[in-house]
């Protein structure tokens, strides 16, 4: 009895010790992976992972300054990063000082009858949504979601599917800067202007933005509507019916990707404004229930629709002929306030695989060249076989501000939302398959957004942007130790091929 007693005391006793053991190792390892992982970066493509020196939170003016100096002090690059989902190591750089920028999102000012915010450039769309939503306001300009960071916004000089604003530079009054020295300048159309052309649409690589003043609109009412029609009909459409037609709150298209009307069938959504007095206006108790802010459904469901496309064609017919339900492009006749309208799904794009990826990509192309570049497009795709799961169009209109401008001229973006492999191999296919489409785009006076992969050679930057040369002669005026720094800016300005 006594001798069982002693063997199950000591049992015990072997069983806890190991026990203890393991979860040492597992603690310490689990340390070891924590500080060695969080150190890796990459961004929402997954393309380009690098391991980044020292990580810095943005949460205080004083402690983003001190960052600047140390980097000075120990010679260290600086990145600066918002939600990543810049798709080229433009938010990251290998053995950098890291400044994550999200939890600098502070809202500082807003004056509802001015119709202004001024918020850190951490802040998201979808906390300014929320904030200004109560006082019947919303965003000029910002991406087709709102998970974005409003720096991240600003250095990509992103544009939206409002077809009456351009990009989102006209939206802006104003912003602060941190320069390399740790010194901070008032950065607006009156102040410090040449700045205001560079940062903007100028990926970090002058400094880092601090807060930002942006211009707001009323959230109106829209009632949506959808047409169906081939693409070679579009751009008369678009200059009858959509061009400078006030009553048109936003608007996009999507182009089929089935393999049987492959760039051919094209659903058109119209958001028309809908005004007090108007016969379907909503009742006062209507209204409330559709200015509140919706969340994202069936983030489940689209999943699986969307990993239907990725492997199959008959995926991509189904995923089609679902696609209003899917992509949340709204119901005939549906009336919707534009805060809601300006959340579309977008929970339901996060995919993880360690064979592939998915991958965006736009390209700017002149409204009347439109059809001849679809028509390049469809035969790259079917040539090149790539997996192509979404193509959405919208309308940039011309505009003059900001240096690495993307639509010089009124331009259909193209936005192509495609499956890539992760191995070498499959890296170099789309790299050879993304060089034919920027040829075609530049063949037809057309410009690809640079805030995607660096698939493009360094003729084709020049040959899209002509004035990159001139870009990069700036940033070496504003930072000549090259403090600021980005896998874009040195696959650009440093690397020959
Ligand atoms: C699913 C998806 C949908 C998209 N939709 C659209 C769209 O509708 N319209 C559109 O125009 N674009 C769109 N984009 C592109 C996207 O808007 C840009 O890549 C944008 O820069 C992302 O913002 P971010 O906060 O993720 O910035 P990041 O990717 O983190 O950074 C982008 C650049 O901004 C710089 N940066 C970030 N914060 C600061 C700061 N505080 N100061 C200085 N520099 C800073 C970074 O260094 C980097 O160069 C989309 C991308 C994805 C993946």
């Amino acid at each position: 009895m006594m001798m069982r007693s002693k063997r199950k005391k000591q049992t015990v006793l072997i069983l806890g010790v190991a026990l203890l053991l393991y979860s040492g190792i597992f603690s310490y390892s689990f340390y070891q992976n924590q500080t060695s992982d969080d150190l890796l970066i990459q961004d929402v493509s997954r393309l380009n992972p690098v391991k980044v020196q020292k990580i810095i939170q943005g949460e205080v003016e004083e402690g983003l300054q001190q960052a600047v100096r140390e980097a000075g002090e120990k010679n260290l690059k600086i990145s600066i990063a918002g939600t990543r989902h810049s798709q080229g190591g433009h938010s990251f750089y290998e053995d950098s000082l890291w400044l994550d920028m999200r939890s600098y999102n502070k809202i500082l000012n807003f004056d509802e009858h001015a119709k202004t915010i001024t918020v850190q450039s951490g802040t998201t769309w979808n906390q300014i949504q929320d904030y200004i939503n109560p006082f019947g306001l919303s965003v000029k300009v910002m991406q087709s979601s709102n998970v974005f960071t409003v720096g991240g916004s600003l250095s990509s000089n992103v544009h939206g599917r409002d077809p009456n604003y351009g990009p989102i530079i006209e939206t802006v009054q104003s912003f602060r800067l941190l320069q390399a020295d740790g010194s901070i300048l008032e950065v607006s159309r009156n102040e410090n202007e040449e700045l205001f052309h560079l940062v903007i649409g100028g990926y970090g690589l002058f400094g880092v933005i601090l807060d930002v003043t942006i211009e707001l609109t009323e959230d109106e009412l829209y009632v949506s509507k959808t047409t169906k029609m081939n693409y070679q009909d579009y751009y008369t459409y678009f200059q009858k019916h959509i061009k400078g037609n006030n009553d048109i709150g936003l608007h996009f298209a999507r182009l089929s990707v089935t393999p049987e009307t492959l760039l051919d069938e094209m659903y058109m959504t119209t958001f028309e404004k809908l005004e007090e007095g108007d016969k379907d206006y909503p009742s006062s108790t209507e209204l409330e229930e559709l200015r509140t802010l919706k969340e994202e459904k069936n983030v489940q469901r689209d999943k699986f629709f969307l990993g239907l496309s990725r492997k199959y064609d008959w995926g991509k017919t189904l995923t089609w002929y679902l696609q209003k339900r899917i992509y949340g492009d709204g119901t005939e006749g549906e009336i919707v306030s534009r805060n809601n309208a300006m959340k579309p799904p977008i929970q339901f794009l996060d995919y993880e695989s360690s064979r592939d990826t998915d991958i965006l990509q736009e390209y700017f192309i002149p409204t009347e060249n439109f059809a001849s570049f679809v028509e390049t497009l469809r035969e790259i795709v079917q040539e090149e076989e790539l997996n192509l799961l979404n193509v959405t169009v919208r309308y940039t209109p011309k505009h003059d501000e900001g240096m690495l401008r993307y639509s010089e001229e009124e331009t259909f973006a193209l936005v192509l939302y495609f499956n890539q492999k992760l191995s070498d191999k499959g890296k170099k296919h789309m790299e050879q398959a993304t060089q034919r489409m920027v040829d075609a785009a530049i063949a037809l006076d057309g410009k690809y957004y640079l805030t995607y992969q660096l698939y493009p050679t360094n003729d084709q930057i020049r040959a899209a942007y002509p004035k990159v040369n001139l870009f990069f002669e700036h940033k070496l005026k504003y930072d000549p130790d090259e403090r600021f720094f980005n896998n874009f800016y040195e696959r650009y300005a440093h690397n020959e091929s």
